[in-house]
């Protein structure tokens, strides 16, 4: 079964910005996830970039298309590890036109750390959006609708994953960034911040999926604190038939039970006749109303409670106490 992550990417694969400012900032930013530059003959440049999802290959050779008159060319592999996914390498053929299109994604002049030319590419909402679209898919996961929230993206390079947190950040997600292991990883773990995400990314069908993931996870939820409240409930009324069982027979072995009015004495003999019943089940059988009955049973059990509290201050057996 293909993760949810792998459905988000596959539905922003087939979206491809009409204006070219967009075209671009998502390019930089895939291609800041790990694309690496290749030098060829006569210092000429090119580049390499490999991922295991088939989706974001096709969209980054689109985009590269689109963004330069570059040559490019595609492996595919099996990847070592035991999931045996498919690897895409994409290259970039180095040529005197890979140079232009390198400085104009931001890819050239700057140190790692800085991210100068980004912050150029990020001027318009638009191309903020795009750009975080493609850092979602390249270094982006999701988790399933039905499990707990959580959406990231990880990157090795520090400025790229600074210049995210801020972007987010500045449009108002909670997100959060951490590193791990050479890694830098933001992260949003709010369920509406994440509906949000993917919808300025443009994931409007998967953010319809996980809309309803949620709404059945709440469902679900709730149909299990409903059940817990009345198995509470049912060991509550259980809980407390057995303590006016017990209060009835104190009463009864005193002889206490003979001197209560008939109301009471016959409600005594119900409750003991139908150990397990609940309070309207008594009602209907002696004919009165549910808190008539509840009445009439606490009395029965403040009697008795009086009983105990007489028994003990004076050591009279029960027999003796009328
Ligand atoms: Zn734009």
């Amino acid at each position: 079964m293909p993760s949810f992550a792998a459905d988000v990417k596959n539905e922003l694969a087939h979206k491809l910005d009409k204006k070219i400012c967009c075209q671009t900032a998502e390019l930089a930013a895939l291609l800041r996830m790990g694309a690496s530059i290749t030098l060829g003959t006569n210092l000429m440049l090119g580049l390499s970039f490999v991922t295991e999802n088939a989706a974001v290959a096709r969209k980054t050779l689109t985009l590269l298309k689109s963004a330069g008159d570059v040559q490019t060319e595609v492996t595919v592999s099996r990847s070592q590890r035991l999931k045996k996914n498919n690897r895409y390498s994409l290259r970039v053929v180095p040529s005197p036109n890979v140079r232009p299109l390198m400085e104009q994604l931001g890819m050239l002049g700057d140190t790692e750390g800085s991210m100068g030319r980004d912050k150029a590419l990020l001027k318009k909402q638009c191309c903020r959006r795009a750009y975080l679209r493609g850092a979602f898919m390249g270094g982006g996961s999701i988790n399933r609708p039905e499990a707990e929230c959580h959406l990231e993206m990880i990157t090795d390079n520090y400025g790229f994953a600074d210049t995210i947190v801020g972007v987010l950040r500045r449009m108002g997600f909670p997100a959060g960034f951490t590193d791990r292991k050479n890694h830098y990883l933001i992260y949003i773990k709010d369920g509406e911040a994440i509906m949000d995400f993917l919808s300025i990314i443009g994931a409007t069908k998967s953010l319809d999926e996980f809309e309803s993931g949620r709404n059945l996870k709440e469902v679900r939820n709730q149909v299990n604190r409903l059940v817990n409240c009345e198995t509470a409930n049912l060991q509550k009324t259980v809980d407390a038939a057995h303590y006016q069982n017990a209060c009835i027979k104190l009463l009864k072995d005193s002889g206490a039970l003979n001197n209560l009015s008939a109301a009471l004495n016959k409600t005594a003999i119900c409750r003991q006749e139908n150990p397990d019943a609940t309070l309207a089940e008594l009602a209907e059988i002696l004919l009165v109303s549910k808190s008539c009955v509840n009445h009439r049973l606490r009395k029965l059990v403040s009697l008795a409670e009086e009983l105990k509290e007489k028994q003990k201050e004076t050591g009279e057996p029960i027999e003796k106490i009328h």
